[in-house]
C-alpha cells in the first residue's frame, strides 16, 4: 500500500487526528539518548549507534564525542501502543500518526526500520494552533533570538 493510499484510508475513516495508529520518527531530532528503548515495557524499540569525534570549535578546545544513529526500528508485532516511548522522548523525536493499515504477511514485516518510521512523519497531523495569549514555545523563542542577536 502506498503512503497516499494509506492517508486516504485514514481520511475516509474520519479518525481523530491524535489516534494511536503508528509511531513516526523525526530522526533529525534523535540524539540516541536511548530513553525510549529503556522505558519501552515490551523491549520493541531497537537502536544501534556509534560514536563520532567532533573537533573542538575553537583552537585549544577539547574535541567532543557524539552519538550517530545507525539503526532505529520498532517492532509493531510486539508494541502495545502504550505511548511511553513518545512521552519520555526529551527531544520530540517520536510522534503518533493515525495511520493504522500496515498489516504484513509475516512478523518480520511488522518491524519498521528508520526509513519507514521517518516516512510516517508525513502522516503526523499538524499541531493545533496555540490558544490566544499563550506563550510561544521555548524553541521558537530561541530560534528567533538566534536570528536576531542583540535584540530583545
Ligand atoms: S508504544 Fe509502548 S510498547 Fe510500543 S514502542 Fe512505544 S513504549 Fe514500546
Ligand atoms: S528518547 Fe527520543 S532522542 Fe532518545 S533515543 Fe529515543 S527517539 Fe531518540
Amino acid at each position: 500500500m502506498s503512503l497516499e493510499h494509506a492517508l486516504e484510508v485514514v481520511r475516509q475513516a474520519s479518525l481523530p487526528p491524535r489516534s494511536r495508529g503508528v509511531i513516526a520518527l523525526l530522526e533529525e531530532n534523535c540524539t540516541v539518548c536511548m530513553l525510549c528503548a529503556r522505558e519501552c515495557p515490551d523491549w520493541c524499540v531497537h537502536i544501534e549507534s556509534h560514536q563520532e569525534v567532533v573537533p573542538a570549535p575553537q583552537h585549544g578546545g577539547r574535541p567532543r564525542t557524539r552519538n550517530v544513529l545507525d539503526r532505529f526500528a520498532i517492532d509493531f508485532g510486539l508494541c502495545m501502543y502504550c505511548g511511553i516511548c513518545i512521552e519520555v522522548c526529551p527531544f520530540d523525536a517520536l510522534f503518533w500518526a493515525p495511520q493504522y493499515e500496515y498489516a504484513a504477511a509475516s512478523t518480520d514485516g511488522l518491524v519498521h526500520e528508520r526509513e519507514q518510521l521517518r516516512a510516517w512523519m508525513w502522516a503526523v497531523p499538524v499541531p493545533p494552533p496555540l490558544a490566544a495569549g499563550a506563550e510561544p514555545p521555548a524553541e521558537v523563542v530561541a530560534a528567533v533570538r538566534a536570528e536576531r542577536p542583540g535584540q530583545p
